[in-house]
């Protein structure tokens, strides 16, 4: 069977049937885990909602139990690291990251306040707006950031007094169950539940009347499934979708200094991040500078099994992924685009692909308009600035983007005008437990960390005291 257990009422629960975990470095099976059956995810449900009666009584309790949950994962890190490396890919020092931002995550969130609003405070009345939990979260997560992305929902969640059950990916269920595992202890039966199984799963979760709100990470399919399901019950919804974010140089720019910064946000995670740089806008007199310096950098780069030391970049995380990304360059390369490097798989075994620069290159190709998500990214030549902006906002996502220029003010104010939740200037991926980050258009309903946050997990319940006669 499975090392790998379940959460369900404070009590590690395996099921009749498992199913396989593949390391992507090696495309093989290393692990297993439990496939949860209906009937255990009900009784994960229900033990959530009965936890919330208490929970949500006791708020300095919750706070102290974040700090808690940060200090439990600080002190296993050196298991978890290792075993996100395993089931996803990523380099050991890049896992570890993710496991120290996820304690991080849940400390910064201890130190938020839920406050209450006083409106009127006078003879005739006193009117408070106050923030209430839910009630039982679903929360659904990806496969690139398995820890991280699940402890932005489960923080703040906590926080508010809500009760969880959480789904990680079928491609990555192993650390966010071993996450809960090592949380059992600190937190009361039921407040924190983990199951792991197939897409289905998730579909029960958002099928069940027991969570009050869903919150979901994953593609834009996906969310639009979980949003029409979500629609009967009128559950609360938080979807955090795909992005295809642009870059846009300006003529103003150092092109060895601006692509070493382009590359580092568009292959960290080997391209797996939703707000990873998927297209790179370039002045026609920049262009061949640039696409040439974006090439050095992506021979240079070592590819290899995260889990050896100096490798900078590992596999793609899963078989339809490395497929999709192939078949999305494949078709660049038979539409007359220029693959510059890259543009091949590395090895027989294993999802590797080697760092893919495309040139000569515009929209109306698929990896240019849809999301890649993967180790290949487009350069794309532009005359006039008005008609990149046009370019990069003519698209159903809107996650992030960003402007490189000398002209800050001038970056800032072409920054505006992109329509998207997050716009940087001189940098990307500028993520902090404290910003709020979410999507415009297709890329997302609501948004996640920060006091912007924590609020997604509450409802404002006003309580007005009438005083006059
Ligand atoms: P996915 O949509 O295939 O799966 C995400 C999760 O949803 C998985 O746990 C999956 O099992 C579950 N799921 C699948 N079908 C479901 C259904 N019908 N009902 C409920 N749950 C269901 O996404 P993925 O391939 O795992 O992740 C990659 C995508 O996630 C990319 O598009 C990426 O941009 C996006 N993403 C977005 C953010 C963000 O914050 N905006 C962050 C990371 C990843």
């Amino acid at each position: 069977m499975t090392d790998f257990t379940m959460t369900i009422d404070g009590k590690a629960e395996t099921a009749q049937r498992s199913f396989g975990v593949i390391n992507p470095a090696t495309g093989e099976v290393f692990a297993s885990a439990p496939d949860c059956t209906r009937a255990q995810l009900e009784s994960a449900l229900e033990s959530a909602q009965t936890a919330f009666r208490a929970w949500r009584k006791d708020e300095a309790r919750r706070r102290q139990s974040l700090l808690d949950c940060a200090a439990a994962i600080q002190a296993r890190a050196g298991e978890l690291a290792p075993l996100l490396t395993r089931e996803q890919g990523k380099p050991l020092a890049k896992a570890m990251m993710e496991v120290m931002g996820s304690a991080i995550w849940f400390q910064y969130t201890a130190s938020l306040s839920l406050p209450v609003e006083v409106i009127q405070d006078d003879e005739n009345a006193r009117v408070e707006v106050r923030r209430r939990p839910l009630g039982v979260v679903g929360a659904i997560t990806p496969w690139n950031f398995p820890l991280l992305l699940g402890v932005w929902k489960l923080a703040p969640a906590l926080l508010a007094g809500n009760t969880v059950v959480i789904k990680p990916s079928p491609f990555t269920p192993l650390s966010t169950l071993k996450l809960v595992e090592i949380l059992r202890p600190v937190l009361p039966a039921g407040v924190l539940n983990a199951v792991s199984g197939g897409d289905e799963l998730g579909a029960w979760i958002t099928a069940s009347p027991i969570p009050r709100k869903i919150s979901f990470t994953g593609s834009i399919a996906t969310g639009k499934k979980v949003a029409a399901a979500s629609a009967p019950d009128l559950k609360r919804l938080t979807l955090e979708l795909g992005g295809n974010d642009p870059a846009i140089v300006l003529g103003d720019v150092d092109p060895k200094a601006v692509a070493k910064k382009l590359f580092a946000s568009a292959f960290e995670n080997c391209g797996q991040v939703c707000t990873a740089i998927k297209r790179v806008y370039v002045p026609e007199e920049l262009y061949a500078p640039v696409v040439d310096e974006l090439a050095e950098l992506a021979n240079a780069i070592v590819v290899g099994n995260g889990e050896q030391p100096g490798v900078e970049l590992g596999p793609i995380n899963n078989k339809p992924q490395f497929e999709r990304v192939k078949e999305l360059v494949e078709e660049a390369r038979a539409s007359g685009a220029r693959i510059v490097t890259g543009g091949k798989t590395i090895g027989d075994k294993g999802y590797f692909y080697a760092p893919t620069i495309v040139a000569d290159i515009a929209e109306g190709t698929r990896l240019v308009d849809e999301e890649q998500f993967g180790p290949a990214l487009p350069v794309i030549a532009y005359r006039r600035i008005e008609d990149a902006i046009e370019r990069a906002n003519a698209t159903h996502f809107g996650l992030g983007a960003s402007v490189w220029s000398s002209d800050r003010d001038r970056a800032a104010e072409i920054a505006g005008e992109l329509e998207c939740g997050s716009a940087w200037v001189n940098t990307h991926l500028a993520l902090a437990p404290n910003i709020p980050f979410g999507g415009a258009k297709w890329s997302g309903i609501g948004v996640e960390n920060g006091s912007w946050g924590l609020l997604g997990f509450t409802e404002i319940q006003v309580v007005n005291v009438n005083r006059g006669a």
